[in-house]
């Protein structure tokens, strides 16, 4: 996926002249030392660039104007080692169009109990300079994140670390191009929306083709390069035998190679980051794509079925916030319950789709009809997901806003074997429980479709919510409906 050690935070040093030369020598040496801390951090993904301090307004100014127009920075990080008076922090947050967090550390990490006097206070006084920074963010209804803490400690790492992966997953929406084939899902609401406003607030677009404009890039596909694609197949998974070379439904197998390779020649072409299809509108494709999405996501790529552009760009954000982590992000939908008062648990899978990166072991390659869309039986992985804990998240069009929704959910094995179920799928307890968890779901309007994440948490998700500047919902471990109902009133009074 992404390499994040391409991109960059800066770190910036706020300061002030008071202080006379030597003292602002000692803020730069101290400034540098944590900055060079945190870029070699193993916790922390993006490179870390220290700045040159910030002492007046000119130069505040400067260095967000440089920090807006650098191609690799995602964001600032901020750190008042003294006081700097904040009226000159004004105009440059007023143009700074990245993501802000604020460090609000200090360079000792004790108080030298034998040895402090008025010179050290006056340097290190963060404790106040970054409560006179964090009176004009508030002031001027920034978003930020503030992360408290030394900077050596696991803790204030950590966040760092969360904060830089939602900025690279907003980084990558900025200019990002999904495209659609076909519109979505005849008469389905929840994954319809104002593709205009998103382009406004998220900076991608969402475009649409024809199908045929795909089928004609497919058709295209060489025999050699299906060859060499069917044959990673058979190394990668466990063929079932008729889609074996010989089997009688091998040439199957060989169409939807086609089609995968058809699909990602379109993407690369078209420089898009994810797709969407619906199976209403195939024309001129003989399955529905399902091995080639799922290997496609796995590769990068978003994705979600029926039109729904919304979640193919939160796919697509969330495995860039992923890269490196240990564990996938995946298409999902809420497929069916198993109400046993003992074990309650939610089945989530699709028709097809769902993201190889979640499988718990080598996927068995299959191929099953489908009872909807009226094409070709289609070839797909089907596999169980690994046991632990995970997040569903959706993206809604409110009317007046976007609405993020994030459920904690807790990942459990199948309590038995599936074997007539001819699609990946995972098993999950959602947080705090069955019944409030999907009441307090269907209270926001969560959508049917989310994104499956094993690597994120509500951490990144929030953090991305203040980067978007949208409404940001979480059901988790703590809900309590009765304050979730009032939750969704005093929002939607926020909003007005
Ligand atoms: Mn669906």
């Amino acid at each position: 996926m992404t390499d994040l050690k391409k991109l960059e935070v800066w770190f910036i040093t706020g300061t002030h002249h008071l202080y006379g030369d030597k003292a602002l020598k000692q803020v730069a040496e101290h400034s540098q030392e944590i900055a060079s801390s945190l870029n070699a951090a193993k916790q922390i993904p993006v490179q870390v660039l220290h700045q040159p301090i910030a002492a007046s307004e000119e130069e505040i100014y400067a260095l967000f104007s440089k920090a807006n127009g650098a191609a690799n920075c995602i964001g600032v990080i901020t750190w008042m080692h003294t006081f700097s008076p904040a009226k000159m922090w004004i105009n440059g947050l007023k143009i700074l169009n990245k993501p802000l967090l604020h460090f609000h550390t200090q360079f000792n990490r004790d108080i030298p109990w034998s040895t402090i006097d008025m010179d050290f206070m006056n340097l290190n006084q963060s404790a106040h300079g970054d409560r006179e920074f964090g009176f004009i963010m508030s002031r001027m209804r920034l978003n930020r994140k503030v992360v408290v803490g030394h900077w050596q400690d696991e803790e204030s790492l950590g966040k760092i670390n969360a904060w830089a992966r939602s900025a690279a997953g907003w980084n990558d929406w900025q200019g990002a191009k999904f495209v659609r084939f076909g519109d979505n899902m005849r008469n389905v609401a929840v994954t319809e929306g104002d593709k205009v406003e998103a382009n406004i607030q998220f900076g991608y677009s969402v475009n649409t083709y024809g199908v045929g404009d795909l089928v004609k890039v497919i058709n295209a596909v060489s025999d050699a390069s299906i060859d060499k694609l069917v044959k990673e197949y058979a190394d990668s998974y466990v063929l079932m035998p008729s889609l074996l070379k010989g089997g009688e439904q091998h040439a199957s197998l060989r169409e939807a190679a086609k089609i995968e390779i058809g699909l990602q020649a379109f993407l690369e072409d078209g420089n898009y980051k994810g797709f969407t299809d619906t199976f209403e509108d195939l024309h001129g494709l003989v399955q529905l794509p399902g091995i080639s999405v799922q290997r496609l996501m796995n590769k990068g790529y978003g994705f979600a079925g029926e039109g729904d552009w919304k979640t193919v760009a939160l796919v697509r954000a969330m495995k860039t916030m992923g890269s490196g982590l240990k564990g996938g992000n995946s298409f999902m939908e809420d497929y069916t319950y198993h109400f046993d008062p003992n074990n309650r648990l939610v089945l989530g899978a699709h028709m097809l789709e769902i993201c190889e990166s979640i499988a718990d072991a080598k996927p068995s390659c299959e191929i099953h009809p489908l009872g909807i869309g009226g094409k070709a039986d289609p070839v797909r992985l089907v596999f169980n997901s690994a046991p632990g804990p995970a997040i569903n998240a959706a993206m809604m069009d409110m009317g007046n806003r976007f609405r993020l929704l994030v459920n904690e959910v807790l990942a459990v094995t199948p309590l038995q074997p599936l074997p007539k179920l001819p699609v990946a799928r995972v098993l999950w307890k959602p947080y705090p429980n069955m019944h409030l968890g999907c009441a307090a779901w269907i209270l926001a309007g969560g959508a049917h479709h989310t994104c499956y994440s094993q690597n994120l948490t509500t951490e990144h998700m929030q953090d991305f919510a203040e980067m978007a500047g949208i409404e940001y919902l979480l059901i988790g471990k703590d809900t309590n409906l009765y304050q979730f109902k009032n939750e969704l009133k005093w929002n939607d009074a926020s909003y007005k």
